[in-house]
């Protein structure tokens, strides 16, 4: 069959794009990934790469300075590139997420504004719903826009932006109405344009510090705190209040189908050192992989990076064809993620005492694995987006 995470049915420039990230994949991050990782180091230079690749415009469309690509392409890229080191999607994804509410839901001159300087990477974005106190429950979010004379005033703690200190432009989700009584209209999504770096970072907005987290290490993972940010109308994403909460969702939907891209681009890195490991060592006089229990082991993991990278194509089609792709979305997030830390266990076990040891790759992809259980929606979330769509497309008739 070749080798695993092919796709059928890409165009040349598909297949071209492909090929480039590629070979900077195998070129510029594997060689230097864990080490950069271990030392929890900013890959600048690996950025800076991306940039001159276009990664940063892929999905902006070319009337914008980007490269008008569909989400199929974009998630195609995010998987080689989490093959190689997945902080480095981290990098683009908050970004990308960004670009697409602005291309969705954003008025022409926010447009205007913001994604030809997006498509360069010289504006990078960060979104924000999470708070101290909740995560999976959006609806619960305390911050709050008021009104002033002329425009509105910002405060609440954000909690666990991805880029929180490298982005310059965050979009956030706020209440701002408190009286309404749906979510569909009391949010708000601003676009607040901050410095890049730790401390005062705008008038009234703080971003503290890094937090330390157990992988995903190189990327900046912050808080946000707002006190009286002040802020104009013309910053609300797409021109009106209320709409907040609806243009977040269309921006999960796309996050979902980019982590478990991250997912299969992980499994498959874990496959492939799993594999090669179990050729190369040898137990009762022959390589492990002729122990039946360790053929069976890669012959489960390499199904599993197949489904989940079917289940992953399948959910970008979807929404490339204009249609919603929440379910699809959800149902591959899922299984990616929970694939992937199988995957990834199973390639551990493969390699023994050496798995634990920090001088092979499968340490950090340990590690790493278990992020993609929680971004952009647990398990348990998808498993309620998913179950309410059947229990809906399934229900009795009376
Ligand atoms: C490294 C990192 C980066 C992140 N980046 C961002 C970012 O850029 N922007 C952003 O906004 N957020 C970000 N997040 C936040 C992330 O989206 C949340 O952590 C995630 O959605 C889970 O929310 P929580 O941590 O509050 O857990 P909780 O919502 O408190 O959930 C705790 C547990 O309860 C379960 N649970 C909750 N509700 C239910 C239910 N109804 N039924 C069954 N089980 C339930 C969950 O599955 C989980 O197991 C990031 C998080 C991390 C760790």
């Amino acid at each position: 069959m070749g080798r695993l995470c092919e796709t059928e049915g890409l165009t040349e420039d598909q297949s071209e794009i492909l090929k480039a990230v590629r070979t900077f994949v195998e070129e510029k991050i594997l060689p230097v990934a864990t080490e950069l990782e271990h030392a929890d180091e900013y890959p600048t230079e690996i950025v800076e790469g991306l940039k001159e690749l276009g990664i940063f415009g892929l999905m902006i469309p070319e009337e914008y300075d980007g490269l008008g690509e569909s989400l199929l392409t974009y998630a195609l890229c995010v998987e080689e590139i989490a093959r190689g080191w997945m902080s480095v999607s981290g990098v683009i994804n908050t970004h990308f997420i960004v670009a697409y509410l602005l291309m969705k839901h954003g008025t022409e001159e926010q447009k205007r504004k913001y994604l030809p300087k997006m498509a360069t990477g010289e504006i990078r974005g960060a979104f924000s719903m999470s708070e101290p106190a909740l995560g999976s429950d959006v609806a619960a979010i305390k911050t709050k826009a008021t009104r002033t004379d002329d425009g509105y005033e910002i405060t609440g703690q954000k909690m666990w932006l991805t880029n929180g200190g490298s982005s310059t432009l965050v979009a956030v989700l706020v209440k701002t109405d408190e009286g309404a009584d749906s979510v569909y209209k009391n949010m708000t999504t601003f676009l607040v344009e901050k410095t890049p770096g730790f401390g005062e970072v705008a008038q009234g907005v703080t971003v503290p510090g890094k937090i330390d987290k157990m992988g995903y290490k190189g990327i900046d993972t912050t808080e946000m705190v707002f006190e009286g940010h002040r802020i104009s109308a013309e910053q609300i994403l797409g021109g009106e209040p209320g709409k907040g909460f609806y243009q977040m969702m269309d921006g999960v939907e796309v996050g979902r189908v980019n982590v478990a891209a991250r997912a299969c681009g992980i499994a498959n890195r874990a496959f492939e050192l799993g594999v090669a490991y179990a050729q190369q060592r040898e137990t009762f006089g022959k390589p492990i992989a002729e122990h039946q229990a360790i053929l069976f082991r890669l012959a489960e993991m390499a199904t599993k990076v197949e489904t989940a990278h079917a289940m992953m194509v399948r959910a970008a089609r979807k929404k490339d064809s204009g249609q919603r792709n929440d379910v699809e979305a959800g149902m591959a997030k899922m299984l990616a993620s929970e694939y992937c830390n199988e995957v990834v266990e199973a390639s551990f076990r493969i390699h023994g005492g050496y798995g634990y040891s920090k001088e092979y790759e499968i340490e950090r992809l340990y590690r790493e694995a278990a992020f993609m259980l929680i971004g952009e929606g647990t398990s348990d979330i998808q498993k309620m987006i998913i179950g309410r769509s059947v229990l809906k497309d399934y229900k009795l008739k009376a």
